[in-house]
């Protein structure tokens, strides 16, 4: 502590050295060999000439990422999205699994297949890809072709499709469960039974396209309630409902003329042509409804329907756009939402038999306080339990959305069995992705691990490492 003191006696230079020559820049550093240099020392960051600290540089936000040097180029606008969600369906590095047999419809009603892995035909393939059913969530790229297991709650799903057709009966189904336990799956399933059996398959794949405001609406004329349409929507509905289901729909011929079209639709044209007659999204919706009357037609030759949705929490309850009054749009006012709901509910039938089935996602959902309790009621009467009361003072329920929900039956998925979960790992060791012996100590390890034969989370122990 001295040093400064004295150092600073000794640098009085009036003291010692006559005044004309202190002003010489070097005298200022008597016991330096550069003067420049002792200059800089006192000038140093953050400390005063009186020895105080100043505070310490503050940065800016921003400040050096507009210096910065950008390098390379910039994705274009949607590549980042469009990687994000790029689905992958085969991997060629995986091992060709022998004995691996394409699904056939009769397979799906069949117990004695349960646990089994089997593949989805080349066709069908085509098809659940246009109407969007894989998710990028999936592990479809680990395989060499995709493939799903055969669990109990399929064939009974499959089973009761096949009696609803039977029948001309219309079956109305909500599928729930934990995460990651196989929704999407098990209504990827129902969807290729749907394909297979030549029905007419409409799939809403994510519901929060309709309800989050990033599709464009307008009211509809002469509605009351006011209800809304979403055409850029049902124009992109349109086109995978005109792909994926083309071999029928060009079989179909319409039962009544369709004049207020775009495009004017006589009697005996196509289903084809009538859902060709959408080229804009100006009329999609008007297109939409035309379809529909004509598939709900009552003629010996309608195929039975299968409409179909993911995420069903974000339909059960207010969407996020606003009336012309600037009031909360409710979701079942949007039309195509509110089509879906009325057939869920019973209050709209399926003339030609079908099935409508949604199902819940726990990935990226909002509360939906009525769509848990009316699921929850509806399991404990298919269990012959009393059902829970409604909360009376509780906030936030939806009369609509109980409506909606007040029939329906509830499949709720829960893990895999111990047989189906060793059929599964078994297709994973023989497609070189699972290198441990797939024996009754490691199954039962993956399967405890899993949370008890959650699939997803059994794949995210066994197989996450080598995810591409
Ligand atoms: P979330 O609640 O997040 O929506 P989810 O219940 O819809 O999840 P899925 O996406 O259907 O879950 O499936 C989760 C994972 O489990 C997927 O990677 C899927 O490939 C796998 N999986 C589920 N069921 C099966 C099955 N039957 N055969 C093969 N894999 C399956
Ligand atoms: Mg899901």
């Amino acid at each position: 502590m001295s040093a400064p003191n004295s150092l600073r006696c000794l640098a009085r230079p009036s003291a010692i050295i006559p005044r004309s020559l202190t002003s010489a820049p070097w005298i200022a550093a008597p016991f330096s060999t550069s003067a420049p240099s002792l200059a800089k020392a006192e000038t140093r960051k953050g400390v005063m000439p009186g020895g105080h600290v100043r505070s310490g540089k503050k940065m800016q936000l921003g400040k050096f990422k507009k210096n910065a040097v950008r390098q390379g180029k910039s994705p274009l606008p949607g590549e980042r999205k469009a990687y994000r969600k790029r689905i992958q369906l085969s991997n060629s590095n995986a091992l060709p699994v022998p004995g691996l047999e394409d699904v056939r419809p009769a397979d799906m009603v069949d117990e004695n297949k349960i646990g089994r892995v089997m593949s989805i035909p080349g066709l069908v393939l085509d098809q659940l890809r246009d109407v969007e059913a894989f998710k990028p969530t999936q592990y479809w790229g680990m395989f060499r072709t995709p493939s799903t297991l055969l669990r109990a709650e399929t064939v009974d799903l499959a089973r009761r499709m096949q009696n609803a057709a039977d029948k001309k009966d219309m079956l109305r189904l909500v599928i729930s469960g934990e995460r990651l336990t196989g929704k999407s799956l098990l209504l990827l399933q129902s969807l290729t039974y749907a394909f297979m059996n030549d029905w007419v398959v409409i799939h809403i794949p994510e519901a929060q396209e309709l309800t989050t405001a990033c599709t464009e609406y307008a009211p509809i004329p002469e509605t009351d309630p006011m209800q809304y349409m979403q055409n850029n929507y049902c124009l992109r509905l349109l086109q995978g409902i005109r792909k994926a289901n083309e071999r029928v729909l060009s079989r179909l011929t319409c039962a009544h003329s369709h004049t207020d079209l775009p495009q004017n639709i006589p009697v005996n044209s196509t289903l084809l042509q009538l859902t060709n007659s959408a080229k804009e999204p100006e009329g999609a919706w008007l297109v939409f409804q035309a379809l529909w009357k004509e598939l709900m037609s009552q003629t010996a030759t309608r195929p039975p329907v299968l409409l179909a949705l993911d995420g069903l929490a974000h339909i059960m309850r207010v969407s996020d756009y606003m009336s012309p009054s600037f009031e909360p749009v409710h979701s079942q006012d949007l039309a195509l939402v509110r089509l879906f709901c009325d057939a869920l509910s019973g209050k709209s039938t399926l003339r030609n038999g079908g099935a409508i089935i949604g199902a819940t996602s726990r990935g990226n959902t909002p509360r939906s306080p009525s769509m848990e309790l009316s699921l929850t009621q509806r399991l404990a009467e298919q269990a012959g339990e009393e059902a829970p009361k409604h909360p009376p003072y509780a906030k936030g329920f939806d009369p609509r959305s109980e409506e909606a929900l007040k029939s329906v039956r509830v499949v709720d998925l829960k893990g895999i069995s111990k047989p189906e979960a060793r059929g599964l790992m078994e297709y994973w060791a023989a497609s070189g992705v699972f290198r441990a012996a797939c024996d009754e100590k490691t199954v039962t390890r993956s399967w405890t691990l899993g949370g008890h034969g959650v699939v997803g989370e059994m794949e995210r122990a066994s197989l996450q490492t080598l995810r591409p």
